[in-house]
């Protein structure tokens, strides 16, 4: 019978507003014309689902929904006559097959250009956490292709233009879509068997004595939890508090140093970056406090030193904010973003354990910073970003020469990690090496995360 049903294939849901094409698109990667594309979307059928084949590629289901309307909401919102009463039902369709889809392909049309629409439904599946490929849809032409991708860049998705009709970039489609779906195999597995446990992200709060990191932690898990053992030589050890945000569950680990101020008595706390840096390799996000009184120390640039070079993922915090003029912050900051030249992309936040200025940011900041380390880009998309970026600028000429760049991958996640598969890594200046990191960050939306990039010499073009 059909064996395939019973194999559990990874899926990828393909979304949109009515009418962006998706039931073309459906037809294109199954090879098929089942769908029938002027039949009312999604309501009175069943789920409309196929496997995509490729040369060379891992099988994958797809499941096309019908055409969802939201509001600025989220709320169903009145669609066109196909499907008019149907609305709330086919959301709901949608948001069963995204429960347990490995990916999505959002698609959006080229031609009527970005609409709120495609706005409100982009947060809904924004929310979902999973990856996400905006298929911009009906770009038939090349010409355009930038002009017409450049609005949708404000989604933050990666891109890909296609015609379904045409058959425009179908194959890339599918090799982008391949790639999604095995990367999240083994991901979905786990989310599958524990649907319901929460999602943890563990974090580190370092600092001098003073700065602030027990009232920090006090004030962002909601509580006087910072319960250290009241055992003499013990107050040093370790203590991991945990609380609930938005239905993840956070973990500030390890915090030695960070107690109780009735028990700080007679012994002198020391800040010691070594032990700092330690506690860093246990954690997803590091938050560096510093105090807005007293400035940027030598310890705290040692440590940013060392947290920028070994690409840690981390923020800073400048705490007690209320007691300082707004000048005296802003030097404060300018000198701290100074310090952070090799390290651009960590975020600076300025915060008030006392006031509450600015703490409802720093969790979901933590959490930004988290989902862009575990970036997962394609290798398709990869290399059409390599193209872009050589276009724009082509790499310099190095002693007569220029490097041929040949290929482009993601090596690992957290941080990410890219490797430049060139003619001769010695000709890549490292002007170029950073045009490239920004190039990459740009295109995939990694503003805060570290990344690394590598040139490695090859002769041929590596698969
Ligand atoms: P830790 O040693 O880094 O854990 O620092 P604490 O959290 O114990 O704070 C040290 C002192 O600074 C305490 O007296 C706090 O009340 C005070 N403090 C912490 N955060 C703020 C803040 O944002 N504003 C002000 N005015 N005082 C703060």
């Amino acid at each position: 019978m059909n064996e395939e049903k019973n194999t559990a294939l990874p899926v990828i849901v393909l979304a949109g507003r009515p009418n962006v094409g998706k039931s073309t698109l459906f037809n294109k990667l199954i090879k098929s014309n089942r769908a029938i594309t002027h039949d009312m979307p999604g309501v009175t059928r069943d789920r409309m689902d196929g496997i995509v084949r490729r040369r060379g590629l891992e099988p994958f289901e797809i499941v096309d929904t019908g055409g969802i309307t939201l509001d600025a909401n989220a709320a169903p919102t009145e669609g066109p006559d196909g499907i008019r009463g149907f609305e709330a039902e086919i959301l709901a369709q949608t948001d069963a097959a995204l429960a347990v889809a490995a990916g999505v392909a959002f698609v959006v049309d080229g031609r009527d250009g970005l609409l709120p629409m495609d706005e409100h439904l982009a947060a809904h599946i924004r929310r979902k956490n999973i990856p996400v490929l905006c298929v911009v849809n009906k770009v038939d032409g090349l010409e355009h292709e930038d002009e017409i991708l450049a609005e949708f860049h404000a989604l933050g998705f990666p891109l890909l233009a296609v015609s379904a009709e045409h058959g425009h970039n179908i194959g890339a489609l599918c090799e982008d879509l391949a790639e999604m779906a095995k990367n999240a195999e083994t991901r979905q597995s786990g989310y599958l068997l524990g649907r319901d446990a929460k999602p943890l992200l563990r974090l580190a709060m370092l600092g001098r004595p003073n700065a602030g990191k027990s009232s920090l932690i006090n004030a962002l898990s909601g509580s006087d939890r910072m319960i250290v053992s009241d055992v003499a030589g013990t107050t040093r050890d370790s203590v991991d508090v945990r609380f609930e945000n938005d239905g993840r569950i956070y973990e500030f680990v390890d915090t030695a140093g960070v107690r109780r101020k009735s028990k700080i008595t007679d012994e002198v706390e020391k800040f010691s970056v070594n032990s700092a840096i330690k506690s860093t390799t246990k954690v997803d996000i590091t938050l560096l406090v510093l105090d807005a009184t007293e400035g940027v120390g030598q310890q705290d640039k040692r440590l940013i030193d060392l947290l920028a070079t070994r690409k840690i993922p981390f923020m800073i915090l400048i705490n007690k904010c209320d007691l300082i003029a707004k000048n005296l912050l802003d030097a404060l900051q300018k000198e701290i973003r100074e310090t952070l030249v090799f390290c651009s992309w960590a975020p600076v936040l300025c915060v008030s354990a006392k006031s509450g200025l600015h703490l409802k940011d720093i969790i979901p900041m933590a959490s930004a910073i988290h989902k862009e380390c575990s970036i997962r880009i394609p290798t398709g998309q990869l290399n059409r970003a390599l193209e872009q970026a050589l276009h724009r600028h082509q790499p310099p000429l190095v002693k007569g020469r220029r490097a041929k760049f040949f290929y482009l991958t993601q090596a690992e996640s957290e941080p990410p990690t890219f490797v430049f598969f060139v003619s001769d890594a010695d000709r890549v200046p490292e002007a170029y090496g950073r045009y490239l990191d920004k190039s990459l960050r740009a295109l995939f939306n990694l503003r805060h995360a570290p990344i690394r990039i590598h040139f490695r010499s090859s002769h041929k073009k590596s698969s």
